[in-house]
């Protein structure tokens, strides 16, 4: 039998549930009715519970007879057995369950959080957070995404109190100087989708879309922050009705903010939970990276009401199903809200950070078999969201967007309030597109890892000599010459690390669809091409000057141009889209990694980009400048400064520290990050010198200053801080005004050079003083960063239990990719030592890729360390 599926002879078609939560002792009492089909006769009835105690048990049939049952609850397996004295015959009955649980504070479950009142008051509410397996710790139940349910609650609770769930309360009275809230029925939905909040809660004013009253809540005093999330949510719900064709499924839409959250945020249906910082912000003060974010994230969850919450995968294998498509209609939404954001530009980021972790002998499949709950965990990381959104954006536009559209409905309206697994999706969009969609997509979704498309000129005709082609600035006369185009699988490693199997299906090959760019005559043409074979060959036209393959840049895969290939597209940038632009500096990095590149072209590439003005293209300049800095000396560092500064002045030059009238959100956003890199990357001192004269304005008048540009001070001065510095950030932080403030001024103080400082920051993520959301996040940045690596690396080894004890295990799966930063020898040598000894296992291959991550940058030190200190003595 599976440990981890309970048997399928018993079933819930309904919870009435109440709970009763006491936010003074931090514990509830719960009392459940749970409908059952029972399908076979049976003594004894398999559930989910854990960290519960279960008082009373007994099933009740239509007749009314009345049977108690032997509760023995199982930790380990997270179950509970009801053993009953005779069998209960198939038909329907009913479970009541008499229980009671803690309100933890490791923010899974039902747990507490707790914050101060602008007044320095302590405040406590209780919220929940069940994906994935976590419902079973506030109340006995089925807790599996298959078995759907009717889940009728009631919260009872102190009436100064507001409590939340998915639906709208249908009734409220006072019993026994107790408030008891009722809400409406939900629709059939998995377990892990119910939600409950209790505190002193605000709400906005609701707007009705389409007949859905949605609200921003929060804790009292920031109803000021919530308009801009309560915008995108407004927008978001209306286009998702359109482009879904399907009305939204519940009753009323809250989107709530929790003072604690370990993730991002949560689908809830109809009570959609978030961190702070993705909901609430004043658009005013905020950064366009900090509001992007709560767009983002608010728009990502309202997709899931449909995708995941009405029609949701069987088992967590098919995770991807939920959150690819979140994230690729997130896209889809901000896009259309914003189109001055450029969003799916942006998005080469997200991509770009799932082609890293793909590209390594230790990755995994999108979707594979998944057994224990441990294992649903660890696949919340960038191969399901961001790989799986690319590869629905590739196919998307290979498709074409409407007739994907008209797929995704099929599928919808097919399968709602249902269960389905992935090979239902593609049934759907292969109805649509009648097009064989398995053969395409499986190799991205069931296969690990992604091709390197290669592109060459081949010579090898009779009028065109191949010793002309290779000259790089040879004129373009190749008449009758081909492209050729090879795929193989993109790895960093040449084999893979001890320890990790080479993969199976080594050699076989992607359906490519690849999007090519001629340039010829001083024209362009588009091919489209399904690129199945090992290669593929492509006729070039008279005149040819230049080709780009992923034009567009939708594709997963990367492109390694031969030497004169590139060499023509450097020659023409500013023929290229951002997004090309991105996806050629990105892939040339990609090859230096992978010892494809020598690291002096690479540097010499970077020179070609001084006047680049995307955000997204100096996101990876200055995000591989970062990683060189972490494999240098010391000594040498100030030459790989003068470097930075080299590449980043000259558009700073040219920006200014000030916006210009008229100027867009976006080039705001890239000022910002320039400033910050030369200050902080850079190490400039009249960058830094700076700052300070434009901190001391800001606090006369912060208007005066654009945010991007502040933001980028508070950065500045944490890099550049002494003790005086450092204390007057560690005040702001804890008396922030906004959740972005309050997290700008964290970053800043974490980033202090001053070993002392550093020592106290540390010492702070485990005395309370950080959140324990985001103490880990603080623990990860100091061990990426070259200054704080080696105290925290040393603090981590020490305190490895407290962190173990205080930390969701999200935060700190998340801390540990920090060690990916310890690019010595001699770090990555203890680094295993410490994980092996320690028996530590994050869950699924997260260790595995992040000690292979570290084996890549510690090789790139061994391999090109010595170029880089020549290069740079130039
Ligand atoms: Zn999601």
């Amino acid at each position: 039998m599976d440990p981890y599926r309970l048997p399928r002879n018993v079933v819930p078609t309904r919870y009435d549930l109440r709970l009763e939560p006491d936010l003074q002792t931090f514990t509830f009492a719960g009392e459940e009715t749970v409908t059952l089909a029972v399908r076979e006769a049976t003594r004894e009835i398999l559930l989910n519970a854990v960290e519960l105690s279960i008082e009373r048990a007994e099933i009740a049939e239509g007749s009314g007879r009345t049977l108690s049952a032997a509760v023995a609850l199982d930790e380990a397996s997270e179950r509970c057995r009801l053993t009953f004295a005779e069998p209960i015959a198939p038909g329907t009955w009913r479970l009541r369950l008499v229980f009671r649980g803690t309100l933890n504070d490791k923010l899974h479950g039902f747990y507490r959080s707790t914050y101060k009142d602008a007044a320095g008051r302590a405040h406590t509410l209780a919220a929940t957070q069940f994906e994935a397996t976590d419902a079973r710790r506030a109340f006995p139940c089925w807790d599996e995404p298959a078995l759907k349910a009717v889940f009728a609650s009631t919260l009872v609770i102190d009436p100064a109190l507001v409590a939340l769930s998915n639906t709208a309360v249908t009734q409220e009275r006072v019993e026994k100087g107790r408030k008891v809230v009722r809400f409406a029925d939900t629709i059939p939905m998995s377990t892990y989708l119910v939600a409950f909040v209790v505190g002193e809660l605000e709400a906005t004013e609701a707007v009705s879309v389409g007949g859905t009253p949605l609200r921003v809540v929060c804790t009292p005093g920031k109803q000021r922050l919530a308009a801009f999330g309560q915008a995108i949510g407004a927008y978001s719900l209306k286009l998702y009705e359109d482009y879904y064709g399907q009305p939204y499924p519940g009753d009323k839409l809250d989107l709530v903010a929790i003072p604690d959250f370990a993730a991002g945020a949560m689908e809830n249906l109809g009570a959609i939970t978030f961190r702070e910082t993705a909901l609430l912000v004043d658009e005013s003060a905020a950064t366009h990276a900090e509001l992007e974010r709560v767009a983002d994230v608010v728009a990502h969850e309202n997709a899931h009401m449909w995708f995941g919450d009405l029609v949701t995968m069987s088992w967590w294998n098919g995770l991807w199903l939920n959150e690819a498509f979140a994230t690729f209609l997130e896209m889809v939404a901000v896009d259309a809200w914003k189109p001055e954001w450029q969003r799916w530009t942006t998005f080469g980021v997200s991509r770009s950070a799932a082609l890293l972790v793909d590209g390594l002998h230790s990755t995994r499949p999108i979707e594979y078999p998944v057994a224990a709950p441990k294992d649903a965990d660890a696949m919340f990381d960038v191969l399901t969201y961001e790989k799986g959104a690319s590869v629905l954006r590739m196919m998307e536009q290979y498709l074409g967007a409407d007739v994907f559209r008209a797929g995704v409905r099929f599928y919808l309206e097919r399968h709602k309030f249902a269960n389905t697994e992935t090979g239902d999706l593609w049934s759907a969009l292969g109805e649509a597109s009648r097009q064989p969609i398995p053969a395409i997509m499986d190799g991205w979704v069931f296969r690990a890892g992604y091709p390197l498309v290669s592109a060459r000129l081949d010579a090898h005709k009779p009028d065109a000599p191949a010793k002309d082609l290779h000259k790089p600035d040879a004129p373009a006369k190749e008449r009758g010459c081909e492209l050729v185009l090879t795929q193989q699988r993109f790895t960093y490693l040449p084999q893979p690390p001890a320890g990790e199997k080479p993969s199976a299906d080594a050699g076989t090959e992607w359906q490519v669809p690849l999007q090519v760019r001629v340039t010829a005559g001083g024209q362009d043409s588009v091919r489209r091409l399904l690129l199945k074979e090992r290669e593929a060959r492509l006729p070039l036209p008279a005149g040819f000057e230049a080709v780009l393959v992923n034009e567009g840049g939708h594709g997963f895969y990367r492109v390694y141009y031969a030497p004169d290939l590139l060499l023509r597209l450097l020659g023409r940038l500013d023929a290229l889209a951002a997004i090309e632009r991105f996806n050629l500096v990105n892939d040339a990095w990609a090859a230096v990694l992978a010892g494809l590149m020598p690291l002096t072209d690479y540097l010499d590439l970077t020179a070609r980009f001084r006047g680049e003005r995307d955000k997204n293209v100096w996101a990876v300049l200055t995000g591989s400048f970062a990683s060189l800095n972490r494999i240098i000396d010391d000594a040498d560092r100030p030459r790989l400064e003068a470097l930075v500064r080299d590449r980043v002045g000259p558009v700073v030059a040219a920006l200014g520290w000030e916006p210009k009238p008229g100027e867009d959100e976006v080039t705001r956003q890239l000022r910002g990050d320039l400033l910050r890199a030369l200050g902080v990357l850079g190490n400039v001192p009249g960058v830094q010198a700076r700052a300070a004269e434009v901190y001391a304005a800001h606090q006369s008048d912060p208007s005066a200053v654009d945010a991007n540009v502040w933001a980028a001070v508070i950065a500045i001065l944490g890099h550049a801080a002494d003790e005086r510095r450092h204390d007057d950030f560690l005040g702001r932080f804890k008396s922030a005004k906004t959740p972005q403030e309050e997290q700008r001024y964290l970053y800043a103080v974490a980033a202090c050079r001053v070993p002392a400082l550093v020592e106290q920051t540390l010492r702070r993520t485990l005395n309370g003083e950080f959140r324990t959301q985001d103490a880990p996040f603080v623990v990860r940045t100091l061990l990426s960063s070259v200054h704080g690596r080696a105290a925290a690396w040393r603090f981590v080894q020490e305190k490895w239990d407290e962190m173990n004890r205080q930390y969701p295990a999200t935060g700190l799966r998340r801390m540990c990719e920090g060690v990916t930063g310890l690019a010595t020898p001699e770090w990555e040598g203890q680094v295993h030592r410490f994980f092996a000894e320690r028996k530590i296992d994050l869950g699924g291959k997260t260790l595995r890729q992040y000690l292979e991550q570290l084996r890549i940058a510690v090789a790139l030190r061994e391999r090109e360390g010595a170029n880089l200190r020549r290069y740079l003595a130039k």
